[in-house]
């Protein structure tokens, strides 16, 4: 993608508007809906109350209880004395001339994490991280290089959807590049509104099962957030034990990021293979609970020149998960410095893609987004500990 530097937004340095939560107060986000019952209860009041304040902290956004109007004064007051609905800081936030939009995310430990929302014809993607850093050291992955690793609490999760959701809603500042041109299925799309969440960024889901599960009921609650679980995919590196759950317990989609058709190439480049190899890997796929065609899994294929690009490997990838209902999705590399491999050229990518879609499966691929704000796994962060080294 060309990139013209002069229309590329600045790196906006934003503060929170909202305190970090003081620890003697309860932070409401990332509770769900029973906890929500529980501290009404705990304040005094009706555990259908708690319903009402749902409502406001997930649906209207709402982060000031003064503004709940159908609650009592009273109550707003001791709510106001005993709870907080945070937000997580913004240590940066970068917009992309293609209308994508990355946020640099400080916790209250000062740790940081990357959520990156993509407008796309018919949809709003937000791609929310699970992990502060990754443990799974996948050899083209950014964020394998950062040492620090720990899970993200429920709250932090659903901060990330919070902040881009006050983002889009506010009138989304840069949404004029976004690319709503073309529904393709008939819905109107709502540019003022996340439509949909990948678990896509940094760190693997699967190994953060319960405080992901906890942060997507959250989100797909139909009386908060309310995205359709339809529109919310979780990806994994493999993670075989928590596949079948993340389906019968999340009941979400999955990506499976498979790169490799061998296991001698996948041990290399996605070493978790060496615990969990490509045939118990597809089995999980083929078990995974309520595969049809709507619910059908999506394999990540990240295209690599020279190392798992040829015709031979997209035949063998056709072969490996015949049966299974699912879409590819070519990947190109995304570089970042350093990294040990290149990106397969246009054409190459495009006679693999030709062999996966003449066999019958839906390939698109992906075009790089947001490569002029280091939008690949991890990039941003990294930038970002390097400027602070080199001060
Ligand atoms: N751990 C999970 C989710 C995070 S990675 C998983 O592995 O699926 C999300 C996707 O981004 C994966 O398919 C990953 O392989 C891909 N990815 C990571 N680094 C990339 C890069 N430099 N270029 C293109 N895709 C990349």
């Amino acid at each position: 993608m060309t990139t013209n530097l002069a229309s590329i937004s600045s790196p906006t340095r934003a503060t929170s508007v909202v305190p970090a939560p003081e620890p003697d107060r309860i932070d409401l986000i990332g509770k769900d809906m029973a906890e929500f019952g529980t501290i009404a209860e705990n304040l005094g009041m009706p555990s259908w109350r708690g319903k009402q304040l749902w409502g406001w902290v997930y649906h209207h956004r709402e982060t000031d209880f003064s503004q709940m109007t159908n609650l009592s004064k009273d109550l707003r007051n001791v709510l106001d004395e005993t709870c907080v609905v945070s937000r997580p800081d913004v240590a940066s936030r970068h917009i992309s001339i293609d209308g994508t939009v990355k946020w640099l995310i400080k916790f209250a430990d000062g740790n940081l994490a990357e959520t990156v929302l993509i407008p796309e014809a018919d949809r709003l993607t937000l791609c929310i991280s699970s992990q502060v850093g990754c443990t799974l050291n996948c050899k083209f992955c950014h964020t394998g290089t950062q040492k620090l690793v720990r899970n993200l609490t429920a709250a932090e999760i659903v901060g990330q959807l919070m902040v881009a959701r006050d983002y889009v809603a506010s009138g989304a500042p840069g949404s004029e590049h976004a690319h709503f041109t073309a529904p393709e299925n008939g819905e109107t799309p709502d540019p003022h509104r996340v439509s949909n969440i990948v678990m896509m960024g940094m760190g693997e889901p699967l190994y953060n099962f319960d405080n992901v599960k906890k942060a997507l009921d959250i989100a797909t609650h139909n009386e908060g957030v309310a995205i359709s679980k339809r529109r919310v995919t979780v990806s994994t590196a493999g993670v075989v034990p928590m596949m079948e759950r993340c389906g019968t317990e999340i009941g979400v989609k999955l990506a499976v990021s498979l790169h490799a058709v061998t296991d001698e190439l996948r041990d290399v480049i996605v070493p978790i293979n060496r615990k969990y190899p490509i045939s118990e890997l597809l089995t999980a796929c083929r078990n995974y609970p309520d595969v049809r065609n709507s619910r059908r899994i999506t394999f990540e294929y990240i295209l690599l020149k020279g190392v798992n690009d040829s015709l031979a490997d997209a035949r063998e990838l056709v072969r490996l998960i015949k049966g299974i209902p699912s879409k590819i999705n070519l990947i190109p590399f995304n570089p970042w410095p350093g990294a040990p491999y290149e990106r397969s050229s246009d054409k190459v990518i495009e006679a693999f893609a030709q062999i996966v879609r003449d066999a019958g499966y839906p390939s698109p691929v992906r075009r790089p987004r947001g490569e002029d704000i280091l939008a690949a796994c991890g990039q941003l962060k990294s930038a970002s500990e390097r400027q602070r080294k080199s001060k």
